[in-house]
């Protein structure tokens, strides 16, 4: 990583601004349903540090809570996804791609891929873990209670 100060990022608009006194580790793409509700995209980008270590420097996310186990910080003004945290967790996962250098979180595995859409070819090297694998969860995912719409809701 750069040896120049905090790593920082933000949304699109700018309205929101973040700084981590500690760099993102455990970079991930996350195919999972979910997440790729949540950032609109084929799967998501993410990487984690301790709570403590992430300040808002400038505005505020708005917060969804995506399921009873996980709530996902976006910027109110220009609907940016800034995270994803489980509930209680004592970590938070930024998207790499709000990061003002990417570079600093190359990925290094694959989750979710139980939804992996059978198009994408990106990083296949990497090490694959389904879901209910998922170290990180503070309680068995067979317990996630979603809050996002169904398809066609
Ligand atoms: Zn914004
Ligand atoms: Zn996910």
């Amino acid at each position: 990583m750069s040896s120049q100060g905090p790593v920082t990022g933000g949304c699109q608009c700018g309205g929101v601004r973040y700084s981590l006194s500690s760099p993102p580790v455990g970079a991930h793409f996350c195919h999972c349903r979910m997440c790729q509700k949540a950032v609109g995209g084929p799967f998501a980008a993410l990487a984690s540090v301790p709570t403590a270590d992430l300040v808002w420097v400038r505005g505020a996310p708005a917060w969804f809570v995506s399921s009873n186990l996980a709530e996902r910080p976006f910027c109110r003004d220009c609907g940016t996804p800034l995270g994803f945290r489980y509930v209680g967790s004592d970590r938070i996962n930024i998207t790499i791609g709000s990061l003002d250098d990417p570079e600093l979180a190359p990925v290094g595995i694959h989750y979710g891929v139980e939804a992996r859409l059978s198009w994408v070819r990106v990083c296949d090297d990497l090490p694959q873990v389904e879901t209910s694998d998922d170290p990180d969860s503070p309680v068995p995912l067979s317990q996630l209670i979603s809050h996002q719409a169904g398809d066609g809701e």
